[in-house]
């Protein structure tokens, strides 16, 4: 999102460890059905490798161990900003960011069946929506992260 990144690198200068602010989107894809078919609506790295499943945790193929998953963040995929910019990096978004877009916990998407999760991905592409967003500066770097920490329908 070059505008938002070009508002960022103006803020910063202000408040140089840390901005906040919003922008209004309307979500251009969504990858809800096809990453359910795969079994990847969540994942985590464990052990250096991706973890994948449709369940908030699973288990590691290297150690063997139960991890917690997070929402896949490839569901989200470009949004398009009021001066028409098209995103083109992932989002990061928080878990109650993924919360208010979607409707539902994590819980309750993983246990949602395919007709369900394909009415959520009707009803919510090209609908407009308000991206909170934080910014965080990283040392020496003159860069940061940016991360969702809400979004308002
Ligand atoms: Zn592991």
């Amino acid at each position: 999102m070059s505008s938002l990144q070009a508002i960022i690198r103006t803020e910063t200068k202000v408040y140089p460890e840390r901005f906040m602010g919003y922008l209004s989107v309307i979500i251009m894809e969504l990858n809800i059905t096809c990453l359910h078919r795969r079994n990847m609506l969540m994942c985590t790295e464990c052990c250096g490798v991706p973890v994948y499943a449709n369940a908030t945790s699973a288990k590691c193929k290297q150690c063997e161990k139960e991890t917690a998953l997070r929402i896949n963040p490839r569901m989200l995929g470009p949004v398009i900003d009021e001066t028409g910019t098209t995103s083109t990096g992932k989002l990061i978004l928080s878990s109650s960011a993924w919360e208010q877009l979607l409707g539902r916990t994590a819980e309750e998407l993983v246990a949602s069946t395919a007709d369900v999760l394909k009415y959520l991905e009707q009803r919510l592409l090209f609908v407009r929506v308000t991206l909170l967003f934080g910014w965080v500066a990283e040392e020496g770097e003159g860069v940061g992260r940016l991360c969702i920490w809400g979004v308002r329908m």
